[in-house]
C-alpha cells in the first residue's frame, strides 16, 4: 500500500490532465479483490489490514472487501479467519470498464460509456442549453484544487425556486463512477420527458431539483489520472504525508462521535481535523442550509456505490430512528420494488447504521436533523462486489434505468 500511494502521490503533483497518461497510473494487473472475514473485536487487525492492502473497498463493514497485490495475498490470508476471491484480476476488470468515448451533444448514447471530468461539465451545459426555460446551471463553491462544484437546477410550472427542494449529490466518493452517470440520467429524464410524460411533468411541477453529479471533482479527476480506486478528496493534512478527507465523514453533525469514521489521515474514512473542514463539505452544507431556509427540503438523495442498498438515518447511532421512520421505510420499499420490477436487481433497505455500518459526520444524518429534510436517503448502486466500483460500461444503462425507476417512485411518494 505505502509504496503504491507514495509513487502515485509524487506523480499527482506533476500534472492535472483529465486524460490518463501511460506510466503514471497505479497498475492493478494481477491484484485480487478479496472478501475477508475478521474475528470479533479486531480493531487492531483492521489497521494491520489497511496497512497491507492497496485499498479497503467498503470501510466500516465486518466483512471487508479489499484489493491486494499478489505479493501480499499470503500475508493477508494469514491475518483473517476466512477469505474469498471476489475478483481474480482487478486490472482486467478495469479494462472491462471500457474506453472513454468522444463527447457528442447530449443523447442516450452518453450513458453507454464513462467520461472525463471536462465532458461531464459539457454534458450539463449542453443539456441545460436545450431547456433554458426550466433549468439553470448553478455552482456551490470550490474544491481544494479550485474546481467548481457544478450542478443543474430543474423546475416546472411554478417557476424557478417556487417549490420544495429535492437535492441530489453524486460521486462524493471519487471511485464511484456509476453515480455521476446515474444522477445525470435523472436530470436527463426530468428534462427530456417533461413535455411528453405526464408522470414526469407532475413531479417536475411539484419540486425544484438541484442535481450535482460530481461533488468531489478533485478526487474524481485523480481516479482518472493516478489511481482508479481513490475515494477521498485531495486535501493535505498538516504534518502527515497521507492525503484526503472523506467528505462523507466530514459533515458538521455528530462528527465528534467515535466509531463511524477514522482519525487516521491515511485511512479511507479519515474524518478531517474539524467538522466541515473540507471545502467541498462546506459548499454542500451551505446548499442544504440555504434551501432549508427558503422553500424547505422534501427529499435528499446521496448516490453512492456499491452494495445495492437504500439507507436512511441514522448512521451515528444504531438504535435511533427518525420521527418518520415508517414513512422512510414505505418509500424505500416502493423504490426497492420499482427497481426489482425493471431488472430483478435486489436491493436491501433499512436505517443505515443497523443495516450497513456506523457512519459519523455523514450526509443523511445532517440533512435529516440540521437540514430538516422530510426524507433523506443514501443509495448504494450496483453491484454487490464482483466488479465493485469498476462496473463495466455495458452495465451503465441497465443501472441508470433501474435506479431511475426507484427514484421516480420516491419523487411521486415524497
Ligand atoms: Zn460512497
Amino acid at each position: 500500500m505505502k509504496s503504491i500511494l507514495t509513487s502515485a502521490l509524487l506523480a499527482s503533483t506533476a500534472f492535472s490532465s483529465v486524460v490518463p497518461r501511460a506510466g503514471q497510473k497505479v497498475d492493478y494487473d494481477g491484484f485480487k479483490a478479496l472478501r475477508v472475514t475478521l474475528p470479533e473485536g479486531s480493531e487492531n487487525l483492521k489497521t494491520q489490514i489497511e496497512d497491507l492492502v492497496a485499498h479497503v473497498l467498503n470501510p466500516g463493514k465486518k466483512e471487508l472487501d479489499v484489493v491486494v497485490a499478489p505479493k501480499d495475498i499470503a500475508a493477508l490470508k494469514a491475518l483473517v479467519i476466512e477469505s474469498k476471491v471476489i475478483n481474480e484480476d482487478v486490472g482486467a476488470a478495469l479494462k472491462e470498464e471500457g474506453e472513454f468515448k468522444a463527447y457528442a451533444v447530449p443523447s442516450e448514447s452518453w450513458f453507454t460509456a464513462y467520461h472525463p471530468y471536462a465532458d461531464h461539465l459539457q454534458f450539463l451545459r449542453d443539456l441545460q442549453a436545450g431547456y433554458t426555460s426550466n433549468s439553470a446551471i448553478f455552482t456551490l463553491g470550490n474544491s481544494v484544487q479550485g474546481r467548481t462544484l457544478t450542478g443543474i437546477q430543474i423546475w416546472g410550472a411554478g417557476g424557478r425556486g417556487s417549490r420544495p427542494a429535492v437535492i441530489i449529490h453524486g460521486n462524493v466518493h471519487a471511485r464511484e463512477w456509476i453515480t455521476s452517470m446515474t444522477t445525470e440520467y435523472f436530470a436527463w429524464q426530468l428534462l427530456t420527458k417533461y413535455a411528453s410524460d405526464a408522470n414526469v411533468k407532475a413531479i417536475v411541477d411539484k419540486f425544484d431539483f438541484y442535481i450535482t453529479p460530481i461533488v468531489n471533482p478533485d478526487g474524481f479527476v485523480y481516479t482518472q489520472t493516478n489511481d482508479r480506486l481513490w475515494r477521498k478528496n485531495r486535501q493535505t493534512v498538516s504534518g502527515n504525508t497521507c492525503v484526503g478527507r472523506d467528505i462523507n465523514r466530514n459533515w458538521p453533525y455528530k462528527w465528534e462521535v467515535t466509531g463511524g469514521a477514522s482519525t487516521n489521515p491515511c485511512s479511507e474514512t479519515y474524518k478531517g481535523v474539524a467538522p466541515g473542514d473540507a471545502p467541498e463539505n462546506r459548499a454542500l452544507s451551505a446548499q442544504v442550509n440555504t434551501l432549508r431556509d427558503s422553500r424547505g427540503i422534501r427529499l435528499y438523495l446521496d448516490i453512492h456505490s456499491y452494495g445495492q442498498y437504500i439507507l436512511w438515518p441514522y448512521g451515528y447511532n444504531c438504535n435511533l430512528r427518525p420521527e418518520n421512520n415508517a414513512q422512510h421505510q414505505t418509500l424505500a420499499q416502493r423504490a426497492q420494488a420499482a427497481i426489482r420490477a425493471v431488472s430483478g436487481t435486489a436491493y436491501t433497505i433499512g436505517p443505515s447504521c443497523s443495516t450497513l455500518y456506523a457512519t459519523t459526520g455523514s450526509s443523511t444524518d445532517y440533512t435529516d436533523v440540521t437540514g430538516n429534510a422530510t426524507y433523506s436517503y443514501t443509495y448504494e448502486l450496483r453491484d454487490t462486489g464482483t466488479y465493485g466500483f469498476t462496473l463495466p460500461a455495458n452495465q451503465i444503462q441497465p443501472t441508470v434505468r433501474e435506479t431511475w425507476a426507484g427514484v421516480l417512485s420516491m419523487f411521486k411518494d415524497a
